[in-house]
């Protein structure tokens, strides 16, 4: 099997270790059960939260995604109604974060996950599937 890039693995919400199983259960489009997180990776095992409480560093991911949504969406109102009144933003901004959360709550897990982890890539390396 070919070697699967780390930004394909994030892109899909992949595993960080073999970048081929799923971190979650449900595809995007089952909003409902977007947070809906496998324990361990279908493929390789791994344990996805590394140690007890990882995942509450997800928040810091989360955040710095809420910013850029914030200063997206406060330019782009600004841009289309022209310096609009102050409500517009109030209305805007609470508006597409509530409708980007489960994009922002998933990738957030998955960057951190990849980022902070401290796992490596493993490919077709792992001759055991039960190591954890
Ligand atoms: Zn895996």
């Amino acid at each position: 099997m070919p070697k699967k890039s780390r930004l394909k693995a994030i892109l899909g919400a992949r595993c960080p270790r073999c970048r081929q199983g799923k971190m979650f259960v449900y595809p995007f489009s089952t909003v409902q059960k977007f947070s809906d997180m496998h324990a361990h990776c279908p493929t390789c095992e791994l344990r996805f939260e590394v140690e007890p409480g990882f995942f509450i560093g997800a928040m810091y991911v989360s955040y710095a995604m809420s910013l850029m949504i914030f200063a997206a969406v406060s330019a782009a109102v600004y841009l289309l109604f022209k310096n609009p009144d102050f409500y517009y933003y109030m209305i805007a901004i609470p508006l597409m974060v509530l409708i980007l959360f489960p994009f922002m709550y998933r990738y957030s897990r998955v960057l951190f996950l990849h980022g902070f982890g401290g796992i490596s890539y493993e490919g077709n390396e792992r001759s055991s599937p039960l190591k954890l």
